[in-house]
C-alpha cells in the first residue's frame, strides 16, 4: 500500500474571515493540515478496512490532520464519552505488504 500526501499551511486567507485580531491558536505559516493526495491499495481486504473506519492514513476524528502515519484505529468508551485511539502500522495486516508513506512538504 502506497500513501501520498501533501502538507499544507495556514496562511492569511485562513484568519481573514475570523477577523485579524481575534486570538488563535496557530498563526500564518504553521502547519494546517496532511491531506491524502493518492492512495494505491494492495487488496480488497484493507480497501473494505478503510471503507468501514478501522484502518487509515492519520488522525481519526480531529478536524486537522497533523498525523504522518497509517493506523489502526480503536475506541474505548469511557464517561465522558468515547476515546479513539490510533496505532501506527508498517504493514498490511492482510497481505503483509509494506505501507510507504510520502509526504509532499
Ligand atoms: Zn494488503
Amino acid at each position: 500500500m502506497e500513501v501520498k500526501a501533501k502538507k499544507y499551511y495556514f496562511t492569511d486567507k485562513d484568519f481573514e474571515a475570523v477577523g485579524g485580531d481575534e486570538e488563535s491558536r496557530f498563526k500564518v505559516g504553521d502547519l494546517k493540515e496532511i491531506k491524502v493526495e493518492k492512495l494505491d491499495l494492495c487488496c480488497d481486504e484493507i480497501d473494505d478496512a478503510i471503507e468501514g473506519g478501522a484502518i487509515g492514513f492519520g488522525d481519526r476524528k480531529k478536524e486537522g490532520n497533523q498525523n504522518v502515519n497509517v493506523n489502526a484505529y480503536g475506541a474505548t468508551v469511557v464517561p465522558e464519552g468515547v476515546r479513539f485511539d490510533s496505532f501506527k502500522i508498517n504493514s498490511c495486516p492482510f497481505c503483509g505488504k509494506e505501507i510507504k508513506v510520502e509526504i509532499e512538504e
